[in-house]
């Protein structure tokens, strides 16, 4: 067979509302031209994100009602904990309600001011709360990550040699942690191997720093391994998984990503002092131990969709239903980062429109006119995002085009493709923007902007 079909069939659905182009027009004014500030029941196919948009199974919505709220050490909380143990194989396992709430944990104990992060690509909320500690937050992608039409199959791998580097100046004292984003978000959802952090980890071990993944989208990464890594293919992904985790001292993990669940995330940790001092940050500013800001229907949740994402079947749908998008704009001319990542395609804006500098957002004019043309909300993942508060820009001006998990049928994707090649076909037309208001941090959520 061919065709490779949803592993699911429909129980419930959610109408979507059509727009025209009159009232897309004012919409986007009074968003002051940047997607976050759109209503979303204004939004027909809404690829803003992959986090917390996917749908859940009836296996998961039973959870919710099997949800045991008791403060301490309520059921729901043993079985999210008992399987996040059997798939990762850490002891320290801290439920927290979003990654980015992981991230803050984290480098409240181990960042501060004179230290350095080094990561193969930070995705945005982990730089800013590096940054937040005080700490200097470096990405270390390979080479060929900055070529968006290089094929290379694991673009997301570190550049072992400029980690070496940094810790040779920067001395291993400085250097708490470092951290490995698997599938890298803001370098185009593309996987590490496991051949390059077995490298990364012998650099760690070499001097004594501790590897912590950034783990949100695991299984995704586990499944490319198994379709790209030489020796990997006839492994079930669960032990691939388990490898990856094998390698690490801890992870941070947004379970709104590969936990398939709209709110939730994960600490994991094995040293036992960390623990304990994470545990006592999670209680101050989270919640208890065993809820750690969830509900315990939320536990419920969490611990069927971690089981659920390593189900091979879905991964294959996953994994080719992206893909599907991602080589039929490239068949149309379309420039995208290649190969197509896991849980997103990200259209290449400087390619795309090359008329317009970098300095007027090439990414943010493209976000607007897929919006403009078609109702459809993507995000910019550029100057917009990473540029600002004294920042070089980033190496690529992308529009990331996230697929919500079990959301979209191939036709909506369908349309997609053909909404995207008609901007591209009148790509001259597009205009720079400038900021008209933005914050200091993670600018991109809430500036406005004006169009040139
Ligand atoms: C989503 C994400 C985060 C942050 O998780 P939240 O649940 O949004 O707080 C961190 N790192 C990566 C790679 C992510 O994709």
């Amino acid at each position: 067979m061919k065709t490779i079909i949803e592993p699911f069939r429909i129980k419930s659905v959610e109408p979507l509302r059509m727009t025209t182009r009159d009232e897309r027009e004012d919409k986007l004014r009074a968003a002051g031209f940047n997607v976050f500030h759109l209503h979303s029941a204004d939004v027909l196919i809404d690829l803003l994100t992959d986090s917390g948009t996917g749908a859940m199974s009836s296996e998961q919505w039973a959870g919710i009602m099997r949800g045991d709220e008791s403060y301490a050490g309520s059921p729901s909380y043993y079985r999210f904990r008992d399987r996040l143990r059997e798939i990762t194989g850490f002891e320290g396992i801290l439920p927290t309600h979003q990654g980015r709430a992981s991230e803050r944990i984290l480098f409240e104990l181990l960042g501060g001011p004179g230290k350095v992060v080094p990561n193969n690509a930070h995705f945005d909320t982990t730089r800013a709360n590096v940054e937040h500690s005080g700490a200097r937050a470096i990405d270390l992608m390979i080479p060929e990550a900055r070529e968006p039409r290089n094929r290379h199959p694991f673009k997301g791998n570190m550049d072992v040699a400029a980690l070496e580097r940094l810790i040779a100046e920067f001395g291993s004292d400085a250097v708490p942690a470092v951290m490995c984003t698997v599938t890298n978000n803001s370098g185009g959802g593309q996987p590490v191997s496991l051949e390059n952090l077995r490298a990364i980890r012998a650099v760690c071990d070499r001097h004594g720093i501790p590897l912590f993944l950034d783990a949100c989208r695991f299984a995704e990464n586990a499944w490319f391994i198994k379709q790209r890594e030489p020796g990997q293919g006839d492994r079930p992904v669960r032990a691939i998984v388990r490898d990856m985790f094998d390698l690490a001292d801890g992870a941070t993990i947004s379970a709104k990503k590969d936990g398939m669940v709209n709110i939730g995330g994960v600490l994991l940790l094995r040293d036992p002092e960390l623990l304990h001092r994470a545990s006592d940050v999670l209680i101050l500013t989270e919640g208890y131990v065993t809820y750690g800001g969830l509900a315990g229907r939320d536990l419920e949740a969490m611990a069927q969709g971690f089981e659920e994402v390593l189900h091979e079947d879905y991964l294959e749908y996953r994994v080719r239903s992206t893909q599907y998008l991602g080589d039929k704009l490239v068949a149309q001319g379309v420039p995208i980062l290649e190969p197509p990542g896991g849980h997103a395609v990200y259209l290449d804006a400087k390619a795309f429109c090359p008329h317009i500098p970098v300095g007027e957002f090439p990414g943010q004019a493209l976000t607007v006119a897929l919006y403009r043309e078609a109702g459809i909300r993507a995000c910019e993942i550029g100057s917009v995002m990473f540029g600002g508060g004294g920042h070089e820009p980033p190496p690529m001006e992308l529009v990331r085009l996230a697929i919500p998990r079990r959301v979209y049928t191939q036709s909506h994707i369908d349309y997609v493709i053909e909404a995207i090649v008609a901007v591209h076909r009148r790509a001259s037309e597009l205009r720079g923007l400038r900021i008209v208001e933005a914050p200091q941090v993670l600018r991109h959520f809430t500036a406005r902007f004006e169009e040139m």
